[in-house]
């Protein structure tokens, strides 16, 4: 894939989030794209930099370890992917947000390293909206109840929820789930708990993000509409 398609694929992109936004009213600076590089290489992260992009969505913390050192240290990286306990510590210094929070037990270590490194990681609580056994994800119900347990933690900041929709060639049949996500925040923003934010709602993908705007999202997560179809190794 050349620079040219790149940068071409990220302005066709960009085109559809303005017009997501002006259909839904909303202003194209409360939308955030995620350029979700995964299996990418460096050069091709260069060329979305040099298109001016800024945030970057890898869904494993061994690919922020590699790639970090090796591209401008303006880039904000987002860990969006399932996260074992054992390498959070690797994202302290690297991560600006953890979308991809499920459990108390991974709070509780994002908030133990958080404090080693001095600092507060926001993090987004992911649900799995349609129940879809493949996903990792608390179900909605149990959102709530998750939120309070750790609301207190020092060093994690619960910032808003996260979804994937289950996968479909139909962008309107993710309508729904978005839907339901962004009134399960509503529903949580009004509990008024301390130290919780609903400030964002990651969702939206390649397939679905300009419905997903149109619902609501605050972070639209695209990978395959900037960089292409990805190509996993055989094992
Ligand atoms: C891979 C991935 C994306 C991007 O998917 P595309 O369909 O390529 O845009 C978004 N969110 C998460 C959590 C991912 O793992």
């Amino acid at each position: 894939m050349s620079q040219n398609n790149i940068a071409e694929n990220l302005k066709a992109v960009e085109e559809r989030i303005q017009a997501a936004c002006r259909r839904s009213g909303r202003d194209r600076k409360d939308v955030l794209l995620i350029c979700v590089t995964k299996t990418k290489p460096v050069s091709l992260l260069e060329e979305a930099y040099r298109a001016g992009e800024r945030a970057f969505g890898e869904n494993r913390v061994q690919e922020i370890v590699d790639k970090f050192p090796q591209l401008p240290g303006d880039i904000n990286w987002h860990m969006i992917g399932h996260l074992q306990k054992n390498k959070v510590k690797y994202l302290m210094d690297r991560a600006v947000m953890i979308h991809s929070v499920d459990n108390e037990a991974l709070a509780a270590v994002i908030s133990k390293e958080a404090v080693k490194a001095g600092r507060v990681m926001p993090v987004l609580i992911e649900v799995n909206v349609a129940g879809e056994e493949t996903k990792f994800g608390v179900s909605p119900e149990e959102t709530e109840a998750l939120i309070r347990k750790i609301a207190d933690l020092p060093g994690l900041k619960v910032s808003g929820l996260m979804t994937i929709a289950p996968y479909t060639e139909d962008p309107e049949k993710s309508r729904p789930f978005f839907r339901q996500l962004r009134e399960l925040s509503v529903d949580i923003k009004n509990k008024s708990i301390d130290n919780v934010s609903m400030d964002h709602l990651s969702m939206g993908m390649t397939g679905d993000y300009e419905v997903a705007i149109e619902e609501g999202a605050t972070m639209i997560r695209v990978g395959t509409g900037i960089f292409g179809e990805r190509q996993y190794a055989v094992q």
